[in-house]
């Protein structure tokens, strides 16, 4: 299957203070539940506090003015890895998806996959802990899988 390119400027908004973030400047992405999806928000560093209701963060920087969107696999890994924890079977396509960027770039191997009625588990590890994640095998609908992409590079302001 191709993959297609979506051209989704995002830029951040900038921290609760105030802040707005120049060019290269780190700063720490954080995403929290809101209703079916997820909500992105940044903060300064020196402000992050890691509020009780976070649902993953990462420590990035906005890009340069002449840098391409480039994939970010720490934001990969820190959403997959909560999401990897869900049941809810859009969740669970989500954390299919992530996997599968993780994979390409090495981060988790497969190792085996397993069947459980009509559905399908793939055994991942990740390196060097050894860590097993198990992930189902969704069905996603061709229509579905746009929508659910352009979701994750809004989130996670990464490629995937
Ligand atoms: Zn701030």
């Amino acid at each position: 299957m191709m993959m297609t390119e979506y051209k989704i400027a995002k830029g951040s908004a900038g921290c609760p203070c105030g802040r707005v973030f120049g060019e290269g400047e780190p700063f720490v992405a954080a995403l929290f539940e809101a209703g079916d999806s997820f909500d992105r928000r940044d903060f300064c560093p020196s402000c992050w506090s890691e509020p009780p209701d976070t649902y993953s963060f990462w420590h990035t920087r906005t890009p340069r003015r002449d840098e391409k969107k480039r994939e970010n696999p720490v934001a990969v890994w820190a959403f997959f890895e909560a999401l990897s924890r869900e049941a809810d079977p859009q969740r669970r396509k989500l954390a299919f998806l992530l996997s599968l960027t993780l994979q390409r770039k090495r981060i988790l191997k497969m190792t085996g996959s397993r069947r459980e009625g009509t559905r399908e588990y793939l055994l991942l590890e990740k390196k060097p802990e050894c860590t097993i994640f198990e992930v189902e095998v969704p069905e996603i609908r061709d229509d579905e899988m746009a929508g659910l992409r352009e979701e994750l590079v809004r989130l996670l302001d990464s490629t995937v």
